[in-house]
């Protein structure tokens, strides 16, 4: 049986290539595949994980964006494709086929884009004694340890530490938002919010509350896109702003994608209290052309699965009050 000390050395020697314009910050070579692995750890970390299957999700997809965000410049794309196929070379990930696929796969025909890798694979199998070491905390913590200070440079890896808690931190307040929503807690009841977690732990734990909760869906256009790298088009949208009562509560967030999300921001857009969408006149005035957004005034909105988690009236009544362009 392979034990950590084996998985340790394979972590700090994956293979990586080393084309020239990598950034010193990772040593000169791709840091896709260790940042693939962090994002891993935190799948477990999170309880995410149950079985020998590591799949292409959303979440998953998000917490890779997060670390590629963290140690390359802004607006370099990643494709978590690439780490996904080429980490198969190291031994210790296997890609499983979907069903009728294994010969395709077999064959050894590269899958990096998002989409062969979503069409042909259910998700990568690691070693059993891996996989077995992974479900302990301790064990995740070296190998965590191994990854960041092998691949990159000292500046590099108090970020990556940073980001690892800040990953937690979310993930364990989204929890707790839609723990205390599924209650039926009016108010939550949390450590206060703004003294025991970062604002970015809030804004992403409430952000992913959020879209889970209304499953990717935008609330008003009803428009669901999510890319098989686990890129969605909604983001989170608090009826009452947060600095105003500093309520996270996810009965005071709408899903909404990025063009309804700005409406909304604006004032030119919005629900009523029978969860129907409620456009401005100043959406079509002043040679405006709102498209789509236009069909939408006094259609239902498309409402999270579970009712605990519907949009608070009074929240709604005091956005329509007090942001909502009536005229
Ligand atoms: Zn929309």
């Amino acid at each position: 049986m392979a034990d950590l000390s084996h998985y340790v050395q394979r972590f700090a020697k994956l293979r990586r290539d080393p084309a020239k314009g990598w950034p010193t910050v990772t040593r000169g070579k791709s840091p896709y595949k260790p940042l693939l692995l962090l994002a891993v750890l935190d799948q477990f970390e999170q309880g995410q994980i149950t079985r020998n299957l590591i799949e292409l999700s959303p979440d998953l997809g998000n917490l890779f964006d997060l670390y590629c965000a963290t140690v390359l410049p802004e607006g370099m794309t990643c494709n978590i494709a690439m780490p996904f196929f080429h980490m198969q070379g190291e031994g210790f990930w296997h890609l499983v086929p979907l069903p009728g696929k294994e010969a395709f796969v077999a064959s050894g025909r590269r899958l990096i884009t998002e989409s062969q890798l979503a069409n042909n694979v259910a998700g990568a199998r690691l070693d059993d004694d891996l996989f077995a070491l992974l479900t302990v905390k301790e064990h995740r913590d070296v190998l965590r340890a191994a990854l960041i200070d092998a691949h990159f440079d000292e500046q590099t890896q108090p970020l990556l530490w940073q980001r690892y808690a800040t990953n937690q931190e979310a993930f364990l307040y989204s929890s707790e938002l839609l723990a205390q929503a599924r209650r039926q807690l009016k108010e939550l009841q949390l450590p206060d919010a703004e003294t025991s977690y970062t604002r970015e732990a809030r804004d992403q734990g409430f952000r992913r509350a959020v879209v889970v909760a209304y499953n990717h869906r935008c609330a008003c256009c009803g428009l669901r896109i999510v890319t098989p790298g686990g890129h969605t088009a909604v983001e989170a949208a608090h009826i009452v702003p947060w600095h105003r009562t500093r309520n996270d509560h996810p009965t005071n967030g709408l899903a909404l994608c990025r063009l309804c999300h700005w409406s909304f921001d604006e004032g030119l857009m919005s629900v009523n209290t029978n969860y129907r969408v409620l456009l401005s006149p100043q959406l079509t005035s002043h040679g405006n052309m709102p498209g789509f957004l236009s069909m939408l005034a006094g259609r239902e909105i498309w409402l999270p699965q579970e009712d605990v988690l519907y949009p608070d009236p009074a929240s709604l009544d005091w956005r329509n009050d007090n942001i909502f362009r009536k005229v």
